[in-house]
């Protein structure tokens, strides 16, 4: 198929780009580049740099390539940003989502694949995290996902030909296996990478987000999902996409480690001791989360190949070791 993969020079989309290419698909690359890294995309894959907001641009490209479905992976994404700046966040994922739809809309595309998240449901009732649970995001970020979910079902809905998948990801982590791309956000904030930088000295102590959570061992726990792992799910949910069915499903692997397993983990890992400090809680984070992930498992036999935090940590611990810098180096 032909993949339009908007913010496919950012750390999901870039893996996405990689794995279509691999099983068969032509992707096409948008990205404006803001998060994204030009090295992260082959330099034979066909690259534009805009915004996801120029329609004009957009139904040019789309029509040229005769792109069947975009994936639409650009976004920004951190929660405590998007309570300083919701402006840009809600123009950025929102406004811009409608854009690209409209420009969808123009030429005559069908099918869309959403990265939504597990923000949208703020803090669960109940844990493990089912797509049926209240979605009540907490901060600007989850609800500007939630509004384009909301969007997305009203358009299908007028739009009888129109197909969609909304993929809500729990927390995505690691590399590619074969050590040629990862991840490099500016600023680092998330915490497997986070660990990673600070064994490489490129940070002086790492800093637990509070140890008096009510879990086991005080540390908060989150449901890890290996990126080449989320990467094939968008590609199977998108060759079932069907117009009248939207596909909406919980990604992740079903379990979670607390903050200190993980540490341990990244330990085991590379034999270095993590020079770990501990303090205060971080504000928003929930103690636990992790996802009922049955219902793609069912309904599209999607399996992860990674599900344990040692290999998540190996891949990434590979790519950060080889690439202290990140795609600077
Ligand atoms: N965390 C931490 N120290 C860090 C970064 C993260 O203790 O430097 C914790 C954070 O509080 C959360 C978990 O690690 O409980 C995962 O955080 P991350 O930012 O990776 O993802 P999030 O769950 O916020 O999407």
């Amino acid at each position: 198929m032909q993949v339009l993969v908007v913010g496919g020079a950012g750390y999901i989309g870039s893996h996405a780009v990689k794995m279509l290419r691999e099983q068969g698909h032509t992707p096409i690359v948008v990205d404006n580049l803001t998060r994204g890294h030009r090295k992260a995309v082959p330099s034979d894959i066909p690259f534009y740099q805009i915004s996801a907001c120029e329609i004009e641009r957009l139904c040019e490209i789309l029509k040229k390539h005769s792109i069947e479905c975009v994936m639409h992976f650009a976004a920004l994404a951190y929660v405590g940003e998007s309570v300083e700046k919701p402006l840009m966040y809600y123009e950025n994922n929102v406004s811009a989502t409608i854009r690209l739809l409209q420009a969808m809309e123009t030429v005559g595309v069908q099918k869309f694949v959403f990265s939504s998240t597990c923000a949208t449901y703020g803090e669960p009732s109940t844990i493990p995290i089912t797509e049926a649970c209240p979605q009540k995001p907490i901060n600007p970020y989850g609800r500007s996902k939630l509004m384009v979910e909301q969007i997305l079902a009203d358009y299908a809905a007028s739009h009888p030909t129109f197909a969609y998948a909304a993929l809500r990801y729990f927390n995505v982590a690691g590399a590619s296996r074969d050590g040629t791309l990862g991840e490099d956000h500016r600023p680092e904030t998330h915490l497997i990478p986070s660990i990673l930088l600070t064994l490489l000295g490129r940070r002086d102590k790492f800093v637990v987000f509070g140890t008096d959570y009510p879990t086991p061992d005080g540390t908060c726990i989150r449901d890890y999902i290996h990126v080449e792992d989320l990467c094939a799910a968008h590609i199977l949910v998108m060759e079932k996409l069907c117009p009248g069915q939207p596909r909406i499903y919980n990604l992740g692997i079903g379990r979670g480690y607390s903050v200190k397993e993980v540490i341990d983990a990244v330990e085991r890992v590379t034999g270095k001791r993590v020079p770990v400090e501990h303090g205060p809680r971080r504000a928003g984070d929930p103690a636990i989360l992790y996802a009922d992930a049955t219902r793609i498992r069912k309904e599209l036999n999607w399996k992860p190949q990674i599900t344990t935090i040692e290999e998540m940590v190996e891949t990434a611990w590979r790519w950060h070791s080889a690439h202290p810098e990140g795609y600077v180096s």
